[in-house]
């Protein structure tokens, strides 16, 4: 079987002397849309955030394809191909939405290595139709919606070969996460690798292939979506119906 495009191996995660991260393993195939489940707390966005350099990791190992980036500051792990949407999608409230998308900009090189597209302002514009309507519009009067799928688009731009997205449905609207959600099916029929993280198993569905679920800093179980999605005793001890 070909790597991983992303692969954790046993992470140890803390924020300060509290430890969040027990040992977590997780592998992200290349081309999947993969999300990881959980409950509040359960060490989703800790996750990410030990993929992308951004907590304390005492243990353990990150593999972006056969490259280890354990320990390398994000910037570098931006560059090895992981791009990082938060789950308080910032966008720079005072620039429009254009703007946004400018200083999301980098270089298209690594794209062409990867093989993967490389993302200009028009093709982003073709991906969010609500978001060329309004390129001149300061991105701080962006409805909540309008706002994650700048944040979506600013982090295409900076041409990524894997998306981590933490939690991308909430606090939306029922049809903005369905906007949200076809986004995410398009950018991997683009040939880009997915991951989120997600407490909500309908919206995860509806986006992805593989999942694996998280509770208290472990993962527990890990496979196709339709397996652990239609598990009823995975569901009500771990999930959020
Ligand atoms: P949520 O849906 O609430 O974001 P989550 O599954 O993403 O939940 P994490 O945010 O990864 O969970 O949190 C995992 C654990 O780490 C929790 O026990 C949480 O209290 C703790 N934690 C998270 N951020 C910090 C922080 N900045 N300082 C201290 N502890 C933290």
């Amino acid at each position: 079987m070909s790597e991983p495009a992303l692969r954790l191996s046993g992470i140890e995660a803390f924020y300060g002397t509290a430890q969040a991260l027990f040992g977590v393993d997780l592998e992200v195939p290349v081309g999947s849309v993969t999300v990881l489940l959980g409950r509040n707390g359960a060490g989703k966005s800790t996750t990410l955030k030990a993929a992308m350099g951004l907590v304390d990791v005492k243990a353990g190992q990150v593999f972006v394809g056969d490259r280890e980036v354990t320990g390398a500051p994000s910037y570098k792990i931006a560059r090895a191909g992981l791009g990082y949407v938060p789950e308080t999608r910032r966008v720079f409230a005072g620039l429009s939405v254009e703007e946004n998308l400018v200083v999301g900009e980098r270089g298209g090189e690594r794209a062409a290595d990867f093989g993967a597209a490389t993302w200009t302002r028009e093709r982003i514009f073709d991906l969010f139709p609500p978001l060329a309507g309004m390129r001149e519009r300061q991105a701080g009067q962006l409805s909540g919606g309008e706002q994650q799928m700048l944040t979506i688009a600013r982090t295409l731009m900076g041409n990524p070969q894997i998306i981590l997205l933490d939690e991308p449905s909430e606090g939306l609207a029922p049809v903005i996460v369905q906007q949200i959600a076809a986004t995410i099916r398009t950018l991997a029929a683009e040939g880009l690798t997915v991951l989120l993280s997600e407490q909500n198993v309908r919206f995860a569905t509806h986006v992805a292939n593989r999942a694996a679920v998280i509770e208290r800093g472990r993962i527990l179980v890990e496979g196709p979506i339709e397996d652990i999605a239609t598990d009823e005793s995975v569901r009500e001890a771990y999930l959020t119906p």
